[in-house]
């Protein structure tokens, strides 16, 4: 099937959200519809709401409502003081057991296209990182453009099943990003190589036209450096040119390996921070992620110049990377552009955020231990500081309404101290296995009862199976 039937297939359903009244007023369904077409929600009586405050602390808020106009939040409020009367969609979050209500998960570092890959590297048989990315090159070449399309679909669900709603990615392919995030209506920055060795044709000039059109895209496009070592100088002061012009937001693996580490003061004469110092790019424009092997002064200087940081410890773990200095970015103040990512299938492969939290905590506890709501922050409002999206990370009035719904009634979450509805978020964290029951795009239901609304998930696995195999055939 085309990308452009595909496309058709699910424009009713996007448009016109037909799956959502199928349950309409059904007596066990928690929604009440009112309205084809919804544009004003009303999430009543949830039992816990947890978020950050316009302080950045984290609260939680007990048997409050939330009001939706559109795509924001207009209201947070315990049901009685909800100014607004007239709903489309009412949904009561205090049935059948209830359910917890967290901002959307934030995820600062993916690369979608990639997701045909599992299972064809066998992750810690690796030697090492770089013998990985070698592997991955040989794959790679038998990825025809209809199968990124489908690997893109497939992460972009696989993330919103586990409470996803805003991802970075990066990759050689704008357009399967672009087509993927529409039909899976998430909201994604698409960030593409300026310089890619399987796609030889990209370039600077080539995102600067994507920048140029960006309104015209569902996805935002950003830059993508996969390496600085393979960058050229005069690569990097177009680039540099081309963010100052657009005010566009730049990502890159930094220092990853010792070995690129290495590679890149042979190359270009000095480290990879020294190199984004000298075109002007360490600013919070600039998302660097793992950075692992950055000396103590260097740390300090990232910190002060608030550039983004993602960390992605299952993907460090696995390919024997090294240990990123959580402690010496905290005590430099960092601790705030600090995010979490997923990475691709091939360096992780649940793709959630609530496992890499927990083993963000229990790689650095031999030093110190990162609280629980640490953790949360980096999945949630810090994500949002990194990508520079100050809408989002926080349930609060004039935030875009991305919310995750998970069953209190789980054991995921139960058994937890009522007295202290924070032990909540440790079993959140450390339970590991969860998956959302539903999950809201800029106030739109984009999974309801566990059940994507725009993609037919059986079809899909059906489809990825069979691209997998084609994929290794052609490598045969
Ligand atoms: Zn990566």
């Amino acid at each position: 099937m085309s990308h452009q039937n595909i496309l058709e297939q699910i424009k009713e359903r996007v448009e016109n959200k037909t799956d959502i009244l199928h349950e309409a007023n059904n007596e066990h369904s928690r929604y009440e519809v009112n309205a084809k077409n919804y544009r004003q929600i009303l999430i009543k009586n949830i039992p816990f709401i947890f978020t950050c405050d316009a302080d950045d602390h984290l609260i939680c808020l007990k048997n409050y409502s939330i009001a939706i106009k559109n795509d924001l939040i207009t209201e947070l409020e315990p049901l009685e003081k909800i100014k607004e009367k007239k709903f489309d969609i009412i949904y009561d979050a205090g049935k059948r057991g209830g359910i917890v209500v967290t901002p959307g998960l934030i995820n600062g570092h993916a690369h979608i296209h990639m997701y045909l890959l599992r299972s064809a590297l066998v992750l810690d048989e690796e030697k090492s990182v770089d013998d990985t990315i070698a592997n991955m090159a040989k794959w790679q070449r038998f990825e025809d453009e209809e199968a990124l399309f489908y690997a893109a679909i497939g992460d972009l669900t696989e993330q919103q099943k586990n409470g996803i709603t805003t991802t970075l990615t990066h990759g050689p392919s704008f357009n399967a990003g672009e087509i993927a995030a529409k039909i899976t209506q998430h909201n994604l920055i698409n960030a593409v190589s300026a310089v890619s060795n399987s796609r030889p044709t990209n370039s600077p000039e080539m995102v600067e036209e994507l920048l140029a059109q960006k309104k015209k895209f569902y996805s935002t496009p950003a830059i993508s450096l996969h390496y600085l070592y393979k960058t050229p100088p005069t690569t990097l002061d177009k680039v540099k040119k081309i963010i100052e012009k657009y005010q566009t937001l730049l990502t890159v693996h930094m220092a990853e390996s010792q070995n690129v580490a290495a590679i890149t003061v042979k190359e270009q004469g000095m480290s990879e921070v020294a190199l984004l110092k000298k075109f002007d790019l360490l600013n919070n424009r600039t998302i660097v992620s793992h950075s692992i092997y950055v000396s103590p002064e260097e740390i300090v200087e990232m910190s002060k110049n608030q550039i983004g940081i993602v960390h992605l410890p299952t993907s460090n773990a696995i390919h024997k990377s090294g240990i990123f200095p959580f402690w010496q970015f905290n005590d430099a103040n960092g601790y705030k552009n600090i995010c979490l990512g997923t990475d691709s299938v091939v360096s992780k492969s649940k793709l959630d955020l609530l496992t890499e939290a927990y083993q963000a905590r229990i790689t650095h506890l031999y030093s110190r231990t990162i609280k629980y709501g640490t953790l949360f922050k980096m999945m949630t409002m810090n994500g949002a500081r990194v990508l520079n999206l100050h809408d989002r990370g926080k349930i609060l009035p004039g935030m875009k309404a991305d919310l995750v719904f998970w069953k209190l009634r789980d054991r995921g979450f139960i058994p937890y101290d009522e007295e202290n509805p924070m032990t909540l978020i440790g079993n959140l964290i450390t339970h590991g296995g969860r998956s959302v029951r539903d999950l809201m795009i800029n106030g739109k239901f984009i999974i309801k009862g566990r059940r994507h609304q725009f993609v037919d998930e059986t079809q899909l696995l059906n489809t990825l199976q069979k691209k997998h195999m084609a994929m290794r055939q052609r490598k045969k």
